[in-house]
């Protein structure tokens, strides 16, 4: 096992990793920008490191500083976290090449998964049930893309094979349409992503969004936590999750998750990971893969009691899964609210200082969170203030348990989102489960 780790990440995700490293008796570097010095992850870990000042491009994207502290700190492996880094294939190499231990998948595996077009003949050949398109990049000749849009069936979605974050992808409802929208999203993505590569695919309709976790050793032992229900979002942007997702039966969820491991072994894939699906009348279908810890990993966790950043430790260490799939034993209900700092009406960020805050505690809630009162929430990063999970034997139970967390927890000095969270939980149709992706948005409109 390791001895230190350094931790190139700031926020919850900073902090959550300093704890499993306390927990697993491995010393713990963090780095920081300017203005995160006085954050607790700073605070709690054993070593910190300045490496620039708050714009990202200069702290944490700026790859030779943070593989530099590491180096000086004398850590052996370096943890990326979520966003920054985390899936830039580049930076995985440079870890390796510097000697450490990058704790996540080898470049080459962020590098397909990366490369939307490269990553479904992946799922194609694992047999991970995929969106009906083009399979592979769009064909060279109008008239047949003209004919596979035919084929797939109106409407269609064009998306940018480097695209992310919900950008480079266009709807096309009707043959005239086509042309011009390829056109458009291939010099959107040329100029975004500096790859024009576009592919195509039917459109669904009212999907649910699904998601499964896996955990991969470097031994060829392939594991899944079963399935989050990320539905509820804005922008493409998760707001809610749950674990299970509703509606979803223990075969479909053993038939999914067998696909999402059987690809992981094919792969040689390493560490945990995400198989993202839309899922629409009773099916399945892969969208990306996320090569991280996702920020709704805890859930899973409350799900299933296994420790996710601890067993993203320990593979990298070159250790076995301490789990078999027979050892995996999913109970009761999760839920996760991601509490923003951002105005509830307009949902723009409200960075600043919080002149007080209290979080929930108590049987069945968890919350992960680096603020406290008196902290500063600064411009430059995204919005995340705390993600309150709570956990019941069943659902209509953790709805109750999360009503009443949301009651207890208080942040004064920004506006957040939680005014947002507890109108949703009074919410009849998000009560009774199994929402699709434009729920949040239609309701946004007809109640704010
Ligand atoms: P990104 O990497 O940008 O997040 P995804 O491929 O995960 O891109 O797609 C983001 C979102 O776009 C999905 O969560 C879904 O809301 C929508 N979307 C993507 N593909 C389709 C599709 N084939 N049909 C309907 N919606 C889609």
């Amino acid at each position: 096992m390791f001895k230190k780790i350094l931790i190139a990440n700031r926020g919850e995700i900073a902090l959550r990793i300093v704890r499993a490293c306390q927990q697993m008796g491995i010393k713990s570097v963090v780095v920081y920008s300017q203005s995160d010095k006085d954050t607790l992850a700073v605070r709690l870990a054993d070593e910190s490191v300045c490496i620039g000042p708050a714009p990202a491009p200069k702290s944490y994207l700026n790859q030779e500083a943070i593989i530099s502290a590491a180096v000086m700190s004398g850590a052996e492996a370096i943890h990326p976290g979520y966003g920054f880094l985390a899936e830039n294939a580049a930076f995985a190499e440079a870890v390796t090449d510097a000697g450490l231990v990058f704790i996540g998948p080898t470049a080459q595996n962020i590098r397909q998964m990366g490369d939307k077009v490269e990553a479904k003949k992946q799922m194609l050949l694992a047999g991970v049930p995929c969106v009906p398109g083009s399979e592979g990049a769009l064909p060279e000749t109008e008239n047949e893309v003209l004919a596979l849009a035919e084929k797939v069936g109106y409407p269609v979605i064009i998306k940018a094979a480097s695209g992310g974050g919900g950008r480079g992808m266009r709807v096309v409802d009707k043959q005239s349409e086509l042309l011009k929208a390829i056109a458009m999203t291939k010099s959107e993505a040329e100029a975004n992503f500096g790859d024009s590569v576009v592919y195509l695919e039917r459109y669904l309709q009212k999907p649910r969004h699904i998601e499964v976790q896996v955990l991969a050793d470097t031994q060829g032992h392939a594991i899944h936590l079963g399935e989050r229900d990320c539905s509820m979002q804005r922008r493409h942007q998760k707001v809610i999750e749950e674990a299970p997702a509703p509606g979803i039966s223990e075969s479909q969820r053993q038939q999914i998750g067998e696909a999402c491991v059987n690809a992981c072994k094919r792969m040689g894939y390493v560490g945990a990971g995400t198989f993202e699906f839309l899922y629409e009348n009773g099916e399945f279908f892969f969208i990306e893969m996320n090569t991280r810890i996702q920020v709704e990993h805890t859930i899973t966790e409350l799900v299933s009691g296994i420790d996710i950043v601890q067993a993203q430790i320990t593979v990298a260490a070159g250790l076995p899964l301490s789990y078999q799939q027979t050892d995996v034993k999913l109970s009761g209900h999760a839920f996760e609210c991601r509490i923003n700092a951002e105005n509830p009406y307009t949902f723009l960020p409200t960075p600043g200082k919080i002149s007080y805050c209290h979080f929930p505690a108590g049987m069945g809630v968890r919350v992960d969170s680096h603020v406290e009162s008196g902290s500063v929430i600064p411009p430059s990063y995204d919005s995340l203030v705390a993600k309150i999970c709570v956990y019941a034997a069943d659902r209509a139970t953790a709805v109750n348990y999360m009503q009443a967390a949301l009651k207890e927890a208080s942040i004064e000095g920004i506006d957040t989102n939680l005014a947002l969270h507890k109108r949703l939980f009074e919410d009849k149709g998000f009560q009774e489960g199994e929402v699709s992706i434009h729920y949040l948005e239609q309701w946004i409109e007809q109640n704010i």
